[in-house]
């Protein structure tokens, strides 16, 4: 073989070469690029503080069941004094668990505002939560944490509430008038001190319409 000869045998061997990782590359790409896409929600635009905390899909919490339009933002409370967001995150969680959800209660929230006025999201927002029954498939729904039985906010949970309700009116194109209460879906004390307190409601819905003009 002389030298051109062999030039052309080592060209040819790095163009062989090339195409290979090519292959494999592209081959990677179909085998694990897909799945690793399909986790990203599509259309779900939770603001950048919320920490996402998705449950794991199961018929309790978390059918994964298309959340087709938003109509209007749902606020609840806990109903469990001085629990944490991400205490009742686990708890939503843990209802796949026959042993601990011997009842077969459903339940879940989009998200939840927790004492200190932090946000865990548990269900993309491209999917249904359990809390709006019967307007599971037109609200986004939040939980909403408290320190004692009366129901009423801490300071830090009022400022993330009204934050996090502004950000989705403006994500949704709603307005604060759009933001309601358990109370008026169902007629269920919920959220307790804002039912009972209509005054309450009225200023907490006026604190969202500010942070919604501000942006
Ligand atoms: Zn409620």
């Amino acid at each position: 073989m002389n030298r051109r000869q062999k030039e052309k045998k080592g060209s040819r061997q790095k163009k062989l070469i090339i195409a290979a990782v090519l292959l494999l590359f592209t081959a990677l790409l179909f085998l694990f690029g897909k799945p690793l896409l399909s986790r990203i929600p599509v259309n779900d635009h939770a603001p950048d503080y919320v920490t996402r905390m998705y449950l794991k899909k199961n018929s309790f919490s978390r059918p994964g069941e298309r959340l087709p339009e938003v109509k209007n933002i749902v606020i609840h409370y806990v109903a469990n004094p001085g629990t944490s967001a991400k205490a009742n995150r686990n708890y939503f969680d843990n209802l796949s668990n026959p042993v601990a959800n011997p009842a077969g209660t459903k339940a879940s929230a989009h998200f939840i505002v927790g004492l200190e006025g932090e946000v865990i999201q548990c269900i993309p927002m491209t999917e249904i939560a359990y809390a709006n029954y019967p307007r599971n498939y037109d609200t986004v729904s939040i939980e909403t944490c408290h320190p004692d039985e009366t129901g009423r906010f801490s300071d830090a949970t009022y400022a993330s509430l009204t934050q996090l309700a502004a950000d989705l009116c403006s994500l949704y194109g709603l307005t604060a008038e759009d933001v309601i209460r358990h109370y008026d879906v169902s007629g269920k004390a919920c959220p307790k001190y804002y039912v009972e307190n209509e005054s309450a409601w009225e200023a907490l819905k006026a604190d969202i319409a500010v942070k919604l003009a501000a942006q």
